[in-house]
């Protein structure tokens, strides 16, 4: 299910990045807007609308209880992580649709918008012939290169797609 959206605590930073490489809204540390010591008080009320991904029993019982929706992930490794959010209905796949690094939505550069920007970048106009994506917000541009490959190898042999 695609309208899904997650919180993920800051133990499940790998899990969040496959999710926002899979399209799915995610956010993580970067968006808590609290100290560490009410970081767990402050992900039990706020992000009521997104799903509370947890490696924290005690943080997800009190979600819970107080009717916010929670999973409790028990795995540490990524892909048996991934297997666990694949209960959800979540589908793993890499799409250009968010920032893998804050989840912002990516926007496809014009080819002269990505001329400037490669060069700015230092980046091999090469890339000029791929289908380019920016995050205005980090300055990181994407393309499917041979780190997607890789990236749908693992999912292959981890019988995640
Ligand atoms: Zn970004």
């Amino acid at each position: 299910m695609v309208g899904l959206k997650f919180v993920c605590d800051r133990m499940l930073k790998r899990l969040a990045k496959w999710l926002r490489l899979s399209g799915y809204d995610t956010v993580c540390e970067e968006a808590f807007n609290t100290t560490p010591e009410k970081e767990d008080t402050y992900l039990v009320e706020n992000f009521k609308d997104r799903i509370l991904l947890t490696k924290d029993r005690e943080l997800y019982h009190r979600r819970i209880s107080r009717g916010y929706p929670a999973k409790l992930i028990t795995s540490n490794q990524v892909w048996k992580q991934m297997k666990e959010v694949m209960e959800l209905g979540v589908k793993f796949y890499p799409v250009t649709k968010r920032c893998t690094l804050c989840n912002s939505n990516l926007r496809k550069l014009k080819e002269e918008e990505a001329k400037e920007i490669l060069e700015k970048m230092g980046l091999g106009k090469d890339l000029l012939k791929k289908e380019l994506w920016f995050c205005k917000n980090c300055k990181k541009v994407y393309w499917i290169g041979s780190h997607w490959k890789n990236m749908i190898k693992f999912l292959e042999e981890h019988g995640l797609i």
